[in-house]
Order: structure tokens, then sequence, then C-alpha cells
């Protein structure tokens, strides 16, 4: 649905991993990084392809021995997405990564803290036109920068840290740089880059780091990364979940999309909360409908609604949807009923009809039956359902009246 809402980018300056395009005006990028050892090849690939299946735009390799190292020589040039390689402590880790032919590094300025160093890895990156993140960690922060700021981590001595390493990269006339100021407080990351948005033009790198486990990792990263979002600050984004990546990149995939900063590639699954007048268990054929629709790139909206009493009518503007009656579903699309199906065939048959629609169209998929039939079907189990459950399923009329007899 086109609401006319839009959250205005800062602007940026662009670069380019690999064949990604970060900045500027470029689509917000989606990145993960791989839980394997890097060493093991195979295995590193097989979670790249889920990673790249899932929406990851960009993923990130740890680089932290020569081992890995050769992985990503044998790696990059089967990837289907640009890698990173992630470097701490060992400068000579980033020059074995360029070796290996990776499209961006990442650098921690807490961890290589030598001139000297900085300068050989920015050299060697400038010479092969190979973007480098500082990614700066309130964790670990420069040990200098952290007494000369109180022994606190602060937003400025985040900002102050990047901008440090941004200078030693002029220096040597390097500035195919991204950055990012991550911590695992929310108002310190979202503060720090709001102050980092007011310091630099380089493209931002945005996530709130060792976010956790499901639930409270996806809330901690979405509030964080979500806030700086809607005030134009990102241009590529990362979810540091203690979870498998996957479900990194298929949260910064959603919550771009449901910001309408990307195009819809995924359902947009939606369902009701459920009430008193609920004909099926949402909750269970919901995550149903979620699991058999995941990673189909099937760019709908899909409902999936307890009952056929009020459902087509408050999820009408979804592509498709279905309703519970006695025992049946209603199909429905963009609210005109268009079939019923048994209940146990819900699911089966919103993803039959939701490919169908991404293929076809709605205007098709309502020619292809009798919508006057499907109609008639629905209504009949609605009447039906409202002469057992009354008008007034979910006991409100007892509630109104209790307010009421508060204030006789
Ligand atoms: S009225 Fe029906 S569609 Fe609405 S919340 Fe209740 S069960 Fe779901």
């Amino acid at each position: 649905m086109d609401t006319g809402v839009t959250f205005p980018r800062r602007p940026t300056r662009r670069i380019s991993v690999g064949d990604v395009p970060v900045g500027g005006d470029a689509p917000i990028s989606v990145q993960s990084m791989t839980t394997t050892k890097t060493a093991d090849v195979e295995g590193t690939l097989q979670q790249i392809y889920a990673l790249a299946a899932a929406g990851c735009d960009i993923v990130r390799c740890t680089c932290n021995e020569v081992e890995a190292a050769e992985g990503l020589a044998q790696i990059v040039p089967r990837s289907p997405i640009p890698i990173v390689a992630d470097i701490h402590h060992q400068y000579r880790m980033a020059l074995a990564a360029l070796d290996a032919g990776v499209h961006g590094l990442r650098l921690n300025p807490g961890n290589i803290r030598k001139p000297e160093h900085i300068q050989a890895v920015a050299v060697e990156a400038r010479d092969r036109g190979v973007p480098i993140r500082i990614g700066v960690n309130g964790g670990s922060l420069d040990p200098e920068l952290y007494e000369r700021y109180g022994g606190r981590v602060t937003p400025e001595a985040m900002v102050d840290s990047a901008m440090a390493e941004l200078a030693l990269f002029e220096e040597v006339g390097f500035d195919a740089v991204k950055i990012s100021v991550k911590a695992s407080n929310v108002p310190l990351m979202v503060e720090a880059y709001r102050q980092l948005s007011e310091a630099t033009d380089h493209p931002l790198h945005l996530g709130v780091t060792e976010a956790g486990p499901l639930p409270e990792g996806l809330i901690k990263a979405t509030a964080g990364i979500g806030a700086l979002l809607t005030e134009g600050i990102g241009d590529t984004i990362r979810f540091s979940l203690t979870a498998d990546p996957v479900e990194e990149a298929r949260a910064g995939r959603t919550l771009l999309e449901s910001l309408g900063l990307r195009e819809r590639e995924n359902v947009d699954l939606i369902a009701c909360p459920s009430c008193g007048r609920a004909e099926i268990d949402v909750i269970a054929v919901a995550s149903e409908a979620r699991d058999a629709l995941a990673d189909r790139q099937l760019p709908l909206q899909v409902a999936v609604m307890g009952c056929v009493v009020n459902g087509p009518g408050e999820a009408r503007d979804a592509d498709l949807g279905i309703a519970a009656g006695r025992h049946r579903g209603h199909l429905f699309v963009k609210g005109t009923n268009v079939a019923v199906v048994p209940e146990d065939e819900m699911v089966s048959t919103l993803v039959e009809w939701a490919e169908f629609i991404a293929e076809h169209g709605t205007d098709a998929a309502l020619e292809r039956v009798d919508t006057e039939k499907a109609r008639r079907e629905a209504e009949k189990d609605r009447a039906e359902l409202l002469e057992i459950q009354g008008d007034d399923a979910n006991a409100s009329g007892q509630r109104v009246e209790l307010i009421g007899k508060r204030f006789d």
C-alpha cells in the first residue's frame, strides 16, 4: 500500500562493495556475517548461499588466521554476493584478505592502533580499489580514548575514534570508506550515529552490537536501527543476533521493507491477533503460512484471519487472504471472496494463489473463478457464525454495561 509517507535520507557519498553500491541514493543494503570457520570453504559457502536467498546483499567472514585468508581465496570467486573480511588485531590479516581478493575490509580502530599498520592497509586497499569499513565498537574502544573521556564509552569518544582513523586514511589519499559506531546500548548507539552523521558524509553502516538472542535481540536491534533509519541516517545495516545468520538477513530485509526503504521482495504476512470469534488457532495457522511462504520471493501482502465475520473486511487491503468459517477457509483477493476450501487446505491454497497472483496479477486471479459463488458461501458461514456467536462474541457489551454502571 502506498501511503505517500517517506523518510528522506541524509545525503552521503557513494562507494561500492563489489557490485553493491553503498551510500548516495543506492538502496540501503542488508549485511550479515557467517558463523562458520572461514577455513571451512564448503560450509561457509553453504551459509552464504542461504544468506543471499534470505535477502542478504553483502556478507562478512572473519579473517583471523592464515587458513581463513586461504579459505577466502576460494570462497570469493564462488560467492553470489560480495565478501567483506573482518579483521581484528593483526593488520597482516587485512593484507592477506586483500590478496585473497575480498570486496571489502572491516577494521576495528580499537584493535589495530599503530598508524603505520593502518596506513599500510589503506594504501594496499586504495591501490586495489577495495573499500574499508571503520568499525568502531563501544566494547573495544581504544583504551586511550576511553581514559580521555573519563573511563566511559561515550558517543563523542566513539565518533572521535572513527574520525581519527578516517584522518589516517585521508593522509594516504584513501576515501572509499564507510563507518560504523556500534554499541550494545541502544540510546548510546543512536546518539553516536547522530553525531557521526553530522561529522562526515561517508556512508554509515548501522548496527546494535551483541544485541543477543531472539526475541530481545531483535527488538533492541530494530529499536536502534529503525530509529536512525526514520531520521534518514544509515546506508547499510546489520542485525547482530545470537541466532542463525539467516534470521539476521530476514530481519534486515523485513525492517527495510516495512519502512518502505526497499522494494518488497518477500511476502508480508499479516494476521489478526485472534479473539472470541476465531474459528481456528490463528497463531498456528499464521506460523504455518509464514514457513510455507518464506523465501519464495513473492512481493505480496498475505493475511491470515481468524473468522469470516470480520476477517475479509479487516484485511481488505491485503493482496490475498484467508479467513476461517464453519470448518472451511474463505479465500479473498483484495477483499473479494474467490474460493472456499477445507480447513486443512487453507495454507496450501494460500501458497498456490500467492504464486499465481505474483505471476499473473490480482485481476487475472479474480477472473479465473466465480466470485459470486464464493461470496454467497462466505455470507452463509458469516450468517451461521453470527447466529451461533451473536454479534458480541467478545463480550464487549457486558464490559460497556459495567462501565456505564460506574457512572450511574
Ligand atoms: S474478529 Fe475475526 S478477524 Fe478480527 S480479530 Fe477476531 S477472529 Fe480475528
